[in-house]
Order: structure tokens, then sequence, then C-alpha cells
């Protein structure tokens, strides 16, 4: 008789890292290092931030902060906000997230699909107004019976879910050869845990490169300004980033986050978000700067997918209205000769 090998999961969560490591091919021309990237899309709410999601809900219910029947109420409206409504319906919990009301309508959408109820905010408004969405999510968790507001750039299992889940996979994936990790810098979560974890277990071999947008205060403190990357950089120090775990911080700017976004979709098959491009682009950067020889092998963490970013950094009308002209021009796919 046929024996029937049964591999069923018994949540969604269960699925939440392992992630596989892939090497870049393509946009790596004359770079001798091997170039793997660390694919977070693959996680099942679609990005890295699953992870802390998990980590961050199995703390609060541990330490009875989170009781069930209890509700999330957390100021986000992207990665974090998938990831926190993933598990915490699986679990039973309420989620509440207020978001400004400069994010689009498709991200409210995928929020509220997931379960979640949405509580737009005023951007436009200073953070001290009692409007504004910080004072807004902190006004609903302190007056709905039983919430929790999570606060990513505060907790410290957001950097703890990196140094227990995604350090001890990367290290494992490359059999303890890995020479340099390199990831984009928001929270700070992913590059203090993981970065904490390659450091310890290299016994401080591993290089820990942050990469960082021109405009964020990580990099360059006197020149902080807007810009359109979107997902890393921050205007102050937030208390999940330890700044001596990074060897190095790369600066990359807009254009150049952009360019390898779009190189890395049409040449590698990664279709990325804008924070990928941004790393991959400082990682290069970085390997042709120090002249990485073929003994070195360089991870390259990319966050989420591209499918949140279609109409901006894929869009070519978008782009050249927002001063990318160059890029479109750079990145444009030649039609097949004949
Ligand atoms: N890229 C994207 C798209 C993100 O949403 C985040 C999380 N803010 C990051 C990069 C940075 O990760 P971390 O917060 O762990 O530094």
């Amino acid at each position: 008789m046929k024996r029937v090998c049964m591999t069923i999961h018994n949540s969604l969560a269960e699925l939440i890292g392992n992630t596989p490591l892939v090497r870049l091919n393509h946009v790596t021309e004359g770079i001798e290092a091997t170039i793997a990237v660390k694919v977070e899309y693959l996680n099942p709410g679609g990005s890295s931030k699953d992870r802390i999601a998990e980590r961050i809900i199995d703390a609060a219910e541990r330490s009875g902060q989170l009781k069930p029947g209890g509700v999330i109420v957390e100021p986000t409206s992207g990665n974090t906000g998938v990831g926190l409504a993933l598990v915490a319906q699986q679990r039973g919990y309420r989620t509440i997230f207020v978001v400004p009301d400069k994010v689009s309508e498709s991200k409210r959408a995928v929020l509220r699909a997931y379960g979640a109820e949405v509580v737009v905010a005023p951007t436009d408004v200073s953070p001290e107004d009692p409007r504004s969405y910080y004072n807004v999510s902190d006004y609903l968790a302190e007056h709905i019976p039983g919430a929790f507001k999570p606060n990513q750039y505060r907790n410290p299992n957001g950097p703890e879910s990196h140094y227990h889940t995604t350090g001890p996979e990367v290290w494992d994936a490359t059999d303890g050869k890995i020479t340099h990790f390199v990831a984009g810098i928001g929270t700070g979560g992913t590059i203090t845990g993981t970065g904490r974890y390659l450091r310890e277990v290299s016994h401080g071999e591993v290089k820990i490169v942050g990469a960082d947008p021109e405009g964020s205060i990580y990099s360059d403190p006197s020149h902080v300004h807007q810009y359109d990357i979107e997902g890393v950089g921050e205007d102050f120090y937030p208390e999940t980033f330890d700044r001596s775990i990074t060897d190095d911080i790369v600066q990359v700017n807009d254009a150049q986050a952009f360019t390898m976004t779009r190189l890395l979709a049409s040449q590698e098959g990664l279709l990325v978000g804008g924070s990928s491009g941004m790393a991959v682009a400082a990682a290069l950067n970085y390997a042709r700067e120090h002249a990485l020889g073929s003994d070195q092998l360089m991870v390259v963490l990319l966050p989420d997918s591209g499918r949140g970013y279609l109409e901006k950094i894929f869009n070519d009308d978008w782009m050249m209205s927002h001063g990318y002209a160059d890029v479109v021009e750079a990145t444009r796919v030649e039609p097949m000769a004949g």
C-alpha cells in the first residue's frame, strides 16, 4: 500500500522564519565576494515583521499585559500591523491600528482584510496635538479595557526575536562562513538582534554593516530631512537600536536605492521593496570599496515584497513626477531585438 506522508502545519504562524538565502548573480558584476540575500517576503505576512509580532505577543501573554480577549493597539500602517494582525487573529485578540491619513487606502484595506480595525488620524498636526496618531493610539490604549500597546520602537522583544531566529538561521545556512551581515535600520531591531548573535557566535569576526537613507539621523545627524525610501531611517534614536553593534553605516540615497530595487526585480527575479534595494546598494558599495575577495560571504536581509510599492517605485509615471527620470532610464528593460 502506498504510504501517505502528511505535513500539515497547525497554523500559519508556524511558518514564520526559516526564510531562504539566495545568491545574487547579475547585479554583482565586478564583485568577487559572494553576496547572498535573505528573502523575508517569504514569511506568511510578507515581511520580517512577522518575527517581532510573534515574540512581542508571546511575551505580553507571559507577563500578563495581554489577557484572553485583549486588544492590541499600535500606531502603524505597514508590515508591523500585518504581522501583529496575523498572529493576533489566530489567538483571538482584537487589533486596532492608528494610521496617519497620508497612508494609502490600499494599505488600510490590507490591515482590514486581516481583521484589524483602522483608525485614521490627521498627518498635518504636531506630534503634541491630541489628534496626532501617536496621541490617539495612547488615548485608545489607556481607555480601552484590556488594551496592550506593543510600541515597536521601545519593545526589547523586537531585537530579541532577531537574536533568537534571524541570527541563528543566517549562521546555520552559511555553515558559519558568513563574513559580513548587511541590513537597513528602522527601529534597529533587525540589525541589533541579528548582529549581536552573529558577533557572539563568531567571536567578533562577522562585520555588521547598517544601511541608511540619506536624510536619516543614523548616518548623518546634522542633515536630517525628508526622503522617499519607506520603513528605514529615523529622525530620532529609538531604544531598540544599539549602535555599538554596527561596525559601519553606509548611506544610500533614494535614487540609488530605487535603481537597485528595480534591477533586483528585472535581473534577479526578486520583487522587493525600496529598503531591500537600499540594503543591496549599500552592500555592493561596501564590497567594492573594501575590495572584498572571493573568500568573503556577505548576507543582506531583504525585509519585504515589492507588491506594496507597485504604485510608486515600479510605476514609471510616479517615478518621473518625483524626480527619478534618470532611474527609469537606467533601469529600462530593452525590448528583445529580432
Ligand atoms: N524595511 C522595511 C520595509 C520595514 O518595514 C522595516 C521596519 N520598520 C525595516 C526595513 C527596518 O527593520 P528594523 O525596524 O528592524 O530596523
